[in-house]
């Protein structure tokens, strides 16, 4: 339905769809890549802190404590770091901040459905560059590009990394214009851009406490960058609200991110269970792509995705089938627990029989 008070925006806008969000229980949800550990015991210490405290005041409208944390993780100044409410939103200004309405930027085809939703959104012109045959990113073909670039690495849905070197050519050849490297699954990979900040002043790196901090519900995500690149965020989100974050995600994100300890735990053992979960889907004749990232992109030779995906929710398991062009034979799974694994290859055995 369109209505003839909608502006040319709303009527050119088609909303991204997330994942099902079913709530059953029992359901074994392995189809948004969120953690399956909780965040660490110090977020719920300070959230329940702050809860007792301060909820009467404003939250710093800068953001000052938690950008100076971040960047100290990073070795980063805080004028490196700007904060918003998710890497969603972050994306959002990002598109604001630095593509604009005369120049296409491009990003891979098969790739983070929300970036074509944005473009059409903020009326930039956009050109989708087709994988290679082996689902890696062309990189020869965002050279040049007229008004920028931008993809996630790990690549989502296919979790595959793209090297450094390889980004450095993307980023040498782009000197004028904004490369923003969306790192949502960077911490069950290998090294981030982040190491490229000293050299590339169009270089916008955005990461999520999402997925390895486990904190998809509290809604953080953050960009490093240049100053320069980082101030037109900041002029972005105070036009819309300085106050984009509440106090109990600023006090949660800050004890999130000086937990190394628990991140590092967490995250090496989301890394051997997808190992081993590798192999073992592989030995049930699935073809998976390398995996960097806190899930799996899979096929298998026999079996159709779509009726996969269909019985495995039957069994209530939920897993990611996407029907586009190009992978609609593939289906996405989230690393869960090695007990949620075991629960899941023991259904496909009992669906595969
Ligand atoms: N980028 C990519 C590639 C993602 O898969 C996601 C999660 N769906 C996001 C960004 C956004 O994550 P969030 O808004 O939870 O930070």
């Amino acid at each position: 339905m369109a209505s003839k008070f909608w502006s040319e925006t709303v009527r050119r806008t088609e909303p991204y769809v997330p994942g099902e969000q079913l709530n059953l229980p029992n359901l074994l949800k392995l189809n948004t890549n969120e953690n399956p550990y909780p965040p660490s015991p110090n977020v719920t210490a300070a959230i329940k802190e702050e809860l007792d405290r301060k909820l009467q005041l404003y939250p710093s409208p800068t953001l000052e404590g938690l950008r100076h944390k971040i960047g100290d993780y990073y070795n980063l100044d805080t004028s490196n770091v700007f904060v918003g409410n998710g890497s969603d939103e972050v994306l959002a200004f990002s598109f604001m901040a630095f593509f604009n309405s005369t120049e296409t930027i491009r990003f891979p085809k098969i790739s983070y459905s929300f970036y074509p939703v944005y473009a059409k959104l903020f009326n930039v012109p956009f050109e989708e560059v087709g994988l290679n045959r082996d689902f890696t990113i062309p990189a020869e073909d965002f050279f040049q590009s007229e008004g920028g670039v931008i993809f996630p690495n790990p690549n989502a849905p296919t979790s595959i990394y793209m090297e450094l070197e390889t980004i450095k050519d993307i980023l040498d050849s782009n000197q004028d214009k904004v490369v923003i490297i969306d790192e949502a699954y960077i911490d069950f990979a290998d090294v981030s851009a982040v190491t490229l900040l000293n050299k590339y002043e169009n270089l916008l790196v955005v990461q999520t406490m999402s997925k390895s901090r486990s904190l998809a519900g509290l809604r953080i995500g953050f960009a490093l960058g240049s100053p320069e690149l980082i101030e037109a965020l900041m002029r972005i989100k105070d036009s819309f609200n300085s106050y984009t974050i509440d106090r109990l995600a600023i006090a949660g994100a800050e004890a999130a991110i000086t937990d190394t300890a628990y991140f590092n735990k967490t995250t090496e053992k989301i890394i051997n269970t997808r190992e081993w979960t590798v192999r073992e889907m592989k030995k049930r004749g699935f073809h998976v792509l390398p995996s960097s990232a806190n899930f799996i992109f899979v096929n298998h030779y026999h079996y159709a995705a779509e009726d996969l995906y269909k019985k495995l929710k039957e069994q209530l398991i939920l897993v990611r089938h996407f029907s586009k062009p190009d992978i609609e034979n593939y289906l996405r799974i989230t690393i869960g627990t090695d007990d949620q694994m075991n629960t899941l290859l023991k259904t496909l055995d009992l669906i595969m029989e």
